[in-house]
């Protein structure tokens, strides 16, 4: 089932898509009220009719409860390209790959959805992409052993993982390069985890027509019931909490010179089984 965030007059609403791709929202809840519905045990809530005109799709949780949690250089491929420039002193993609997932975040403020645009900050020359696989928590938990991980997700959606790399090394925390307003595109819908293997997902990521990246999930160093046994081992997952789980090969810090994002770019991402997310950058 793919399920989308729409605002309906003031109200924020969810529906699903029907067979048609026409929208069925739910009766009386948002995408959040809904992921805590289903964690509690309820059944999903009754349709209304589908709506007679076109909608812009928000993000499937425009506003998450808290930052959305990333993992950084969780694939293979990318730390292979990574290595290839010597990032970080790095040799080879075994100097880059990390014992242990690392962990950052990005500010729930930084979440747009399709088709919003992603703004360069003045403080920034060097803008770049990451198509990634996201995971959306259903029911919660502390101390979730990787081999429960998958009963705790209610599904999977699109977040580019958008970061400006001079602020990222700058600061060195990440929170500021990774934060900016607008750098965390998502949606267009969610998939409930019934209907995708969150484990082999090809990802691909465009800029202006050129494809970038293509890979697929079956690359990640740490799988997503490691990355969730990892991060609930020290906080205890919510309903509604969005893990990005890291970008493959072919971001622009891989190029040389990189090609970084410019004005009146367009980034489309797409994930086999998911969709297209789609966005322009401005200045
Ligand atoms: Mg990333």
């Amino acid at each position: 089932m793919k399920l989308v965030s729409f605002r309906d007059g003031a109200r924020l609403r969810a529906g699903r898509i029907g067979a048609a791709g026409e929208i069925l929202p739910f009766a009386g809840c948002d995408m959040q009220q809904l992921i805590e519905a289903r964690a509690g045990g309820a059944d999903w809530p009754a349709t209304e009719p589908p709506l007679a005109a076109a909608v812009q799709l928000l993000a499937p949780l425009p506003r998450p409860r808290r930052n959305v949690f990333c993992v950084g250089l969780n694939y293979r491929s990318h730390a292979a390209e990574l290595a290839a420039r010597g990032f970080n002193g790095a040799r080879s993609a075994d100097d880059l790959i990390p014992p242990a997932p690392v962990v950052f975040s990005k500010v729930p403020e930084s979440v747009v959805g399709p088709g919003a645009a992603i703004e360069i900050p003045a403080v920034s020359s060097a803008i770049d992409y990451e198509a990634e696989l996201a995971v959306v928590i259903g029911k919660g938990g502390r101390n979730i052993a990787a081999a429960d991980a998958l009963a705790h997700v209610f599904g999977y959606t699109i977040v580019n993982d958008v970061t400006a790399r001079d602020l990222q090394k700058r600061h060195q925390q990440w929170l500021l390069g990774k934060g900016c307003d607008t750098f965390c595109p998502m949606g267009p819908c969610i998939v409930t985890a019934d209907a995708l293997d969150g484990a082999n997902a090809r990802i691909r990521l465009w800029v202006n027509g050129e494809l970038r990246q293509d890979g697929n999930s079956n690359d990640l160093v740490f799988g997503i019931p490691a990355i969730i046994e990892s991060i609930s081992a020290a906080l205890t997952l919510q309903p509604g909490d969005v893990i990005a789980t890291g970008t493959p090969a072919g971001v622009a810090m891989g190029f040389s010179p990189p090609p970084w994002l410019k004005a009146g770019d367009v980034v489309k991402v797409e994930i086999d089984g998911i969709g297209v997310l789609e966005n322009p950058v401005t200045r």
